[in-house]
């Protein structure tokens, strides 16, 4: 799939503007502050329904206007569609797909496939395990509606027994009551683990190819869920409901739930060693593009159509043999690139911006 166009009114920094992309390199240059972050931001808004930056999406609308539009032109399993986004002051967002408004966000889910990679992004491999369980989360969201649906379950559950788990209601009454909590939990909790681990399986192979060739043969990477496994669905969920039970007590003292798929991580091992704790900072943000890269190359096999990469100021982070190997391998999928010089000469798509002004 691939975007053909988008307007931006009166998005972030744009006032009104129209910008036409190519199926292949959309390379945006700018000087700092002017907007090169601000429309891959609109893609990825639809992709996800999310801003990457904020969860204030009032933050989006220029300021000093009351209503905010992106329009976008994309074409999908060879039809050509049009997606109009309303942000306003006022009211609740709202999204138009070749004219008919979505009734949940959660529609939008699936319909224009996104990779993002921001320096931000490093935080994937440095920070802690939230980041690596939502890097999970939102790559699976896009492509298996199932797994949304159960991780909203799970999520659900769990906020009424940590309810429970933090009332001033008696330990003993705590305990008896949470029984009707754990069985659903773990029902969920397992289809959420056992999906995860097939993805990490499949991401894991893909991810060892990518970096060995971005490091020249240098690092063999592999990844490693951490947190209650098995083989099969049955297992984990009858593993996953003895934790739950086990720690009745350490729950009740803490006023949370301790186990399950909130709790758990990815172990990210280059030659044998957790990058997490002693990668050096460039082998982390390495392994941070290989794990964006080979998640479009899960989410490409999963849906049979090519996502869009969208790869914020990433090449001034990496030295000249890295970035030739990464132009290399997204030839043949649309990716918008930003930077604040490009030094490439090929028959590029190169888009500056100035001042949220477009020039192509
Ligand atoms: P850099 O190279 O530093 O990453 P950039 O080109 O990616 O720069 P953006 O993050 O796109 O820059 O932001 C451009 C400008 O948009 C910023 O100066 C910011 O102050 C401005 N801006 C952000 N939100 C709004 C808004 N709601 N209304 C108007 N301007 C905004
Ligand atoms: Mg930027």
């Amino acid at each position: 799939m691939y975007i053909k166009s988008i307007e931006l009114i009166n998005f972030r920094n744009y006032d009104n503007a129209r910008i036409y992309f190519t199926n292949g390199l959309n390379v945006i240059i700018g000087n700092n502050a002017q907007g090169k972050t601000n429309l891959l931001e609109s893609i990825y808004l639809a992709s996800i329904g999310k801003s990457p930056r904020t969860s204030k999406e009032k933050e989006l609308i220029k300021w000093n206007s009351t209503y905010s539009k992106i329009i976008i032109e994309y074409v999908k399993n060879n039809n050509h569609k049009k997606m109009e986004i309303y942000l306003s002051t006022s009211q609740n967002k709202s999204i138009k797909i070749n004219g008919y408004y979505l009734k949940k966000i959660s529609q939008l889910l699936g319909e224009i496939y996104t990779v993002y990679f921001s320096p931000d992004e490093l935080n994937i491999v440095k920070n802690g395990p939230n980041e690596r369980r939502k890097f999970l989360d939102v790559a699976l969201c896009q492509f298996d509606q199932t797994y949304f649906y159960n991780l909203n379950k799970y999520y659900e559950i769990l906020e009424q027994r940590n309810k429970l788990l933090k009332s001033s209601t008696s330990a003993k009454t705590i305990s008896d009551t949470l029984s009707i909590w754990d069985d659903q939990l773990a029902t969920y909790g397992a289809k959420i683990i056992y999906t995860r681990l097939q993805f990490i399986n499949i991401l894991s192979s893909i991810a060892h190819d990518i970096h060995n060739d971005l490091t020249s043969g240098k690092e063999n990477l592999r990844l490693e869920y951490v947190g209650v496994v098995d083989t099969e669905l049955k297992k984990i969920q009858a593993k996953l409901l003895d934790s739950l039970i086990s720690s009745i007590d350490k729950d009740i003292s803490l006023g949370y739930t301790t186990v399950g798929p909130q709790r758990d991580d990815i172990k990210l091992i280059v030659n044998e060693i957790d990058i997490r704790s002693f990668g050096s900072q460039g082998q982390q943000r390495t392994v941070a593009l290989t794990l964006k890269l080979a998640e479009l190359e899960v989410m490409r096999r999963e849906t049979g159509d090519s996502p869009i990469l969208l790869l914020d100021d990433v090449l001034s982070e990496l030295d000249e043999t890295r970035q030739s190997k990464l132009l290399s391998k997204v030839s043949d999928i649309q990716t918008f690139i930003t930077g604040t010089k490009f030094d490439k000469t090929a028959d590029y798509n190169i888009i500056t911006v100035t001042a949220g002004v477009i020039k192509q």
